[in-house]
Formats: structure tokens, C-alpha cells, sequence
């Protein structure tokens, strides 16, 4: 539960937002010295905590690995904040712009100027990075920042709201607890910018609360993200890379591969492999100290009630893994399980999945995986394992999703200078290294006059020189 001495009088987030844009207004350029030292400010607040948050991380989920939360949460955020202090001098420079024959001598260039006060809603699965990455990007681009953690890991949110207040002014970072009737208050707020990290029925909902402000939105949601492997590449590098995106965090990322398409001949050594590459990476089984737990009773059910009602409609179901006798007993967990020919009508096929469960269904050429894909919501990612010819070229310029990963699953997030986020129902925007950046800051275009310009000659009483320019830019009558 929400530690209710936290959470907020819904009327006070409005109160909140007033006092930091007041804040902003009587300070609105943040100087690169400032940024830089209110990122290194977070960083030094988030590792001097990294214990405290691994240990609430855990106790939020049921269960989860140390480990996990350090190379899944930890590594992410601080190589972002790095990377935001070290091109931060490049992000912010002005940038210069054409000008065009008529126009001379005159200049046009672009100043990235902070937006003002961000907005920050985050989901429950990384509840560490989806909350912090954005905040370091609002404050690299200058700005001030409100943040709505999620209700669903209520020890993690407080720890935040916490280590934010002991390193922060209330004008500057503030941070905003409590559940689903907080957030729809708060996703009402005339902030300059949103940046909503969440599902698709909840995304819906913010749009419209957002545009009662027109407040510029970032929707970084979910769907069902495909895995096509290629005819004969159900290999061990395959599959554990597979293994890795599908299981981290208990398969609740929302990048996770939601299902995978196989070859019709690959179909068996597929199970075989899928099985082997569990057992190998979780040779305690789903109670062993890498694996997470379901984060609540609720998804726990959710899940189990996807695998029997695809088991009801025909697909047959393959616990995958070990389950050693000597395991031991922790709430929540759920075994790997692949969900095999599922009907297209079941749930498992219909909804995001987020937990480890994995339907596999058979293709037998290259079109029929696209096709299978374009008839689906466009994803938020899209993977692909096999060589570089003309069938993944063919995949890839005939998809569309928010990501892409060649030959591994989950790494294209952990690239600071790729744009990261979804197409279509799956997101709007994107966020991390300069697309954040920019995103939080509005591009604001100058036109400066020179001493002396053509386009002066451009205007009544029209002579020779507006006869000459016209011929010269439009051609003769
Ligand atoms: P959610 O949409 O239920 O909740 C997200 C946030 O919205 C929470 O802070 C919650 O309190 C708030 N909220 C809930 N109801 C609201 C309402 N009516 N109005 C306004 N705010 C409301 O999502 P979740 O269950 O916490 O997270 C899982 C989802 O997030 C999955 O769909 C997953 O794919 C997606 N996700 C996307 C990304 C991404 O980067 N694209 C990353 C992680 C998770």
C-alpha cells in the first residue's frame, strides 16, 4: 500500500506546478554550469541510495535479484547521465541556419531553450529508470520537473520522493505520490511538456486530459513486440539472447518479446532449445536467485488466466526449464512457459503479455511473419535473429516499429544516442540522448536582420530588381 503520510492532497499538484513556474520564470535559462550540476546532484543522490533501492525494488516485486536491478535499472540511468553531462556543450549549442539568396545578409539559427516544467508519469516494471532517465533529461535541457511514480511499487516511489527531497528544492524536482485518481490529476496539469511512460488505455486517457491544456505529449507505451527468427537460426546465441529479453525482469518490459514466429521446420528444436537455454540460465528454477517474482496478485492471475484460456482454444502448453526438487518457495513466480499455435482469437494473442510467457507461432515464408506483423498494431519493437540478406531486408522495409534489434533483443534502450520509443499505438515521441533533449526543449528559430538585405527590394513600389527576382526564382511568364 501507499504510505499514506506521502501521498498528496490532489489539490496541492496544482499548487506544486504554480511555485515551480514561477520559479522558472524568474530564472528561465538554465546555464550549462547549473545543468551539469543538478545532473551530478542525481547521480551522486541515486548511488549513495543504490543499496536502499535494490532492497525496495525487491520487496515491491515479491522478488528481485540485486543483480537485475543493477544491470537493468543502475548501469542505464547513470551511463544516461553521463552521456548528458558529456555532450550536454553540443546539445545546447545554437545551431546556425540556411538562409536563403534573397535573404542575405541576413541569419537564421535555432537556440534549444527550456520548455519550462516537465511532467513525468511512470509505470511499475523499472520503476528506477522510467522515472529517473526522464528526470535527468528535463533537467539537462534546463528545466523544472514534477514527477508521478507508480502506486504499484510503494516502498521504490517513496525511496525516490525521499532521496529527491533531501537533493532538491521543491521549485526545482518535486515528487508527486499516490494512484490512479493522483495521476489523472496530474495528467491534467498545463505543464509544458508530458512525458507519460505507461499502457495504451491509460496513454488514451492522458491525450485527452493533456489536450485540455494543449500540453506537448510523449506517450512511451506498450503492445505486443514480435521476434521473427529466420529458417535454420534457432541456434544457442539465438536463443539466449532470446531467453535474456523475454525473462529479464520476469518478462515485464515492455520491450520483452511478446512472441515469436518460426519457421514451420525449426518449430521442435525451437522448444528443445528454448527449454535447454532456460534450464542453463535458471538451473535453480522460477523460485532461483535470478528470476522475478510477479509484481501482484492481480498480473499473477492475469497471466495464469491467459495460459488457460489459450490452452482452452487449442494451443499446447510447455512449462520450459527446470523445477529441481530442492527449490524453494516464493510468492508470485511463474514458470517459463511457451504457448504453442495459440489461436489468433485467444487473449494471449490479443493483449500485451508482460510476464514470462511466450507464444510461438509458424510461418513459412518471409511475407506470411510481415504479414502476421502489418495485420497488428505497429510495435514498440521488433526483433529479428538470422543473417543480413534479402528476407531481413525485406522485414525490415516492410514494418514499422518504434525499434528495431538485429541479432539480440533489449540493447537498442541501452543506446544513449538512439531516439527510444513507439509508433502508433504503441507511443508518440521519443526520448534519450539528443531526441530527449530536444523533445524537452523548444527549438526556438531566430531571423536577424543584416545591415542590408535583397528582400528589401521586394516590396512596393515594385521595380527591376522584384521583376529579376521573380524570373529568377519562378521563370519567365
Ligand atoms: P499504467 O498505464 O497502468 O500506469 C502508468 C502510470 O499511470 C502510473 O503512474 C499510474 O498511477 C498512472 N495512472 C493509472 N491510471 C491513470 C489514469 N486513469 N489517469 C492518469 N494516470 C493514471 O501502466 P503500468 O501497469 O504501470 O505499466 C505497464 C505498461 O507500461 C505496459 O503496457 C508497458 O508496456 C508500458 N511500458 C512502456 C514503456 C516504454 O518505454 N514504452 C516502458 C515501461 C512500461
Amino acid at each position: 500500500m501507499m504510505d499514506p503520510l506521502l501521498s498528496v492532497p490532489i489539490s496541492s499538484i496544482g499548487a506544486t506546478l504554480s511555485k515551480q513556474r514561477e520559479a522558472f520564470l524568474k530564472s528561465p535559462t538554465a546555464t550549462i554550469h547549473r545543468r551539469k550540476a543538478n545532473l551530478k546532484k542525481l547521480k551522486s543522490a541515486i548511488l549513495a541510495n543504490r543499496e536502499r533501492l535494490k532492497v525496495s525494488v525487491s520487496e515491491d516485486f515479491g522478488f528481485r535479484s540485486f543483480h537485475e536491478t543493477d544491470v537493468l535499472e543502475f548501469f542505464g540511468i547513470i551511463q544516461s547521465i553521463d552521456y548528458m553531462i558529456k555532450n550536454l556543450r553540443k546539445f545546447m549549442k545554437r545551431e546556425n541556419r540556411h538562409v536563403g539568396l534573397f535573404f542575405r545578409a541576413a541569419k537564421a539559427y535555432v537556440d534549444y531553450q527550456p520548455k519550462g516544467v516537465i511532467g513525468i508519469m511512470a509505470p511499475w516494471n523499472y520503476p528506477l529508470s522510467l522515472t529517473l532517465i526522464p528526470l535527468a533529461t528535463a533537467l539537462a535541457a534546463g528545466n523544472r520537473a514534477m514527477i508521478k511514480p507508480s502506486e504499484l511499487t510503494p516502498r521504490t516511489s517513496s525511496l525516490i520522493k525521499q532521496l529527491i527531497e533531501e537533493a532538491f528544492e521543491p521549485e526545482e524536482v518535486a515528487v508527486i505520490i499516490g494512484g490512479a485518481d493522483v495521476g489523472a490529476e496530474f495528467s491534467h496539469q498545463p505543464f509544458d511538456h508530458l512525458l507519460f511512460t505507461g499502457s495504451t488505455p491509460v496513454g488514451h486517457k492522458v491525450m485527452k486530459a493533456a489536450s485540455d491544456n494543449l500540453v506537448p505529449l510523449t506517450l512511451e507505451l506498450g503492445g505486443k513486440s514480435p521476434t521473427v527468427i529466420a529458417k535454420g537460426h534457432v541456434k544457442q546465441k539465438t536463443m539466449s539472447r532470446l531467453v535474456f529479453g523475454k525473462l529479464s525482469n520476469g518478462g515485464q518490459t515492455c520491450v520483452a518479446p511478446d512472441y515469436a514466429l518460426i519457421h514451420e521446420q525449426d518449430l521442435e528444436t525451437f522448444v528443445t532449445q528454448f527449454s535447454d537455454t532456460v534450464s542453463k540460465f535458471y538451473p535453480d528454477g522460477p523460485t532461483g536467485k535470478d528470476y522475478t517474482s510477479i509484481v501482484n496478485e492481480r498480473h499473477q492471475q492475469r497471466l495464469i488466466g491467459l495460459i488457460e484460456d489459450a490452452r482452452r482454444r487449442g494451443a499446447k502448453i510447455v512449462e520450459a526449464g527446470l523445477l529441481p526438487e530442492s527449490a524453494i518457495e516464493r510468492i508470485r513466480t511463474i514458470a517459463p512457459t511457451l504457448v504453442i499455435n495459440p489461436d489468433d482469437s485467444s487473449a494471449i494473442m490479443q493483449e500485451e503479455i508482460f510476464g514470462p510467457l511466450l507464444p510461438v507461432k509458424t510461418y513459412r515464408t518471409m511475407q506470411d511473419a510481415i504479414d502476421f506483423i502489418n495485420a497488428r498494431p505497429r510495435p514498440l519493437a521488433l526483433y529479428y535473429f538470422g543473417e543480413k540478406d534479402s528476407d531481413c531486408e525485406k522485414l525490415l522495409s516492410n514494418t514499422t516499429s518504434g525499434n528495431v534489434g538485429i541479432n539480440n533483443t533489449l540493447m537498442h534502450v541501452a543506446q544513449d544516442d538512439l531516439p527510444f520509443g513507439g509508433i502508433g499505438l504503441s507511443g508518440m515521441g521519443a526520448y534519450h540522448g539528443i531526441e530527449g533533449f530536444k523533445s524537452m526543449s523548444h527549438a526556438k528559430g531566430t531571423y536577424e536582420q543584416g545591415q542590408w538585405n535583397f528582400a528589401d527590394l521586394l516590396r512596393a513600389p515594385f521595380g527591376k530588381f522584384a521583376d529579376f527576382a521573380l524570373k529568377l526564382t519562378l521563370g519567365r511568364k
